[in-house]
């Protein structure tokens, strides 16, 4: 995190808050959660894999932040609802939802297998939902709470190789704005963050050639995506989890007290061009 980014938000702006966080260990998630917790919040890791939580959970500990983990697979309903008991019995209380697991992956519609399109439909889409149904009951209970879900801006034209996951976001958007209305009475504030790219470990991935191919020994992963960003960004670079993570923190305070249903591109303006 810049001393920039950490001197826009006022110390303890979450104080005594707890934070969800699906997929909060790895990438732009754990960039949200060095963010709410540098902030004061309590934030709790959930993903399935306890080598992405137990190190995240660590560093975070090491750094004098209030931080634990809870395993999970979003996909499963009944799993998500006791996830969400052991964080009340555990916290107390649920002040802000992070949707922010998926399964990222480029593979070709007419070779995509259904297992492949269920996994990332049930993931982006179901998990968001299943997350979002449980915590209700407990920000109900505490008077309101904020629920934030990780969009993506690559429906917005269509994105050639993602139709599993640019069909999950879009119903993640619509999700956004359905349960923003059904949600205001209970004091719960529900908005979506699409992100432009960011160099996490998958989108390295996606930029790296296949193994095995011509071109592997001499390319330069970082090279390949300054020239992207330069092409196609017209902010000239690429995001960082913190510039997601700014949005977060804007959202979940009390400056975006009267903001919900809404979905906010922070992409340096790529889908623009
Ligand atoms: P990432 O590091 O791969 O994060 C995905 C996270 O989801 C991982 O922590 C993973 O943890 C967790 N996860 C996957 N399946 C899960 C499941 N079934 N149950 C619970 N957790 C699960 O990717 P990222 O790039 O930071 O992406 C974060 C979010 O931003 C995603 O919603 C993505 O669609 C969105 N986004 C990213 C970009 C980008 O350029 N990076 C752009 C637009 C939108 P485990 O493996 O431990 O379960």
């Amino acid at each position: 995190m810049t001393t920039a980014a950490r001197a826009v938000f006022a110390p303890g702006l979450f104080d005594g808050q707890v934070a969800l966080i699906t997929g909060g260990a790895t990438g732009i998630g754990f960039g949200i959660a060095e963010l709410l917790s540098q902030l004061g919040a309590h934030v709790v890791l959930a993903s399935r894999k306890p080598e992405h939580l137990e190190p995240a959970v660590a560093d975070l500990l090491a750094r004098g932040r209030s931080a634990s983990s809870v395993q999970v697979d979003v996909r499963d309903p009944e799993r998500v609802k006791a996830m969400v008991a052991q964080v009340v019995d555990e916290h107390s209380r649920i002040d802000i939802l992070m949707n922010n697991a998926a399964g990222n992956f480029y593979a070709p519609s007419a070779s995509l297998s259904p297992n492949a399109w269920k996994s990332v439909i049930e993931i982006d889409l179901y998990g968001t939902f299943f997350c979002s149904q449980a915590v209700l009951p407990v920000m109900k209970a505490q008077g309101g709470g904020r629920i934030i879900s990780t969009s993506m801006t690559l429906h917005y034209r269509g994105w050639p190789m993602m139709a599993h996951a640019t069909a999950a976001k879009a119903g993640v958007d619509a999700l956004t704005k359905t349960l923003a209305l059904e949600w205001a009475e209970h004091g719960v504030r529900i908005n979506a963050i699409a992100p432009g790219p960011i160099p996490t470990e998958g989108v390295r991935k996606a930029f790296t050639p296949p193994p095995g191919s011509a071109a592997t020994d001499v390319f330069d992963v970082e090279q390949a995506m300054d020239d992207h960003a330069r092409k196609t960004i017209p902010l000239g670079r690429m995001g960082t989890p913190a510039d997601i993570a700014q949005m977060v923190a804007f959202l979940a305070s009390p400056a975006g007290d009267w903001i919900t249903g809404g979905i906010f591109v922070v992409d340096g303006g790529e889908w623009l061009k």
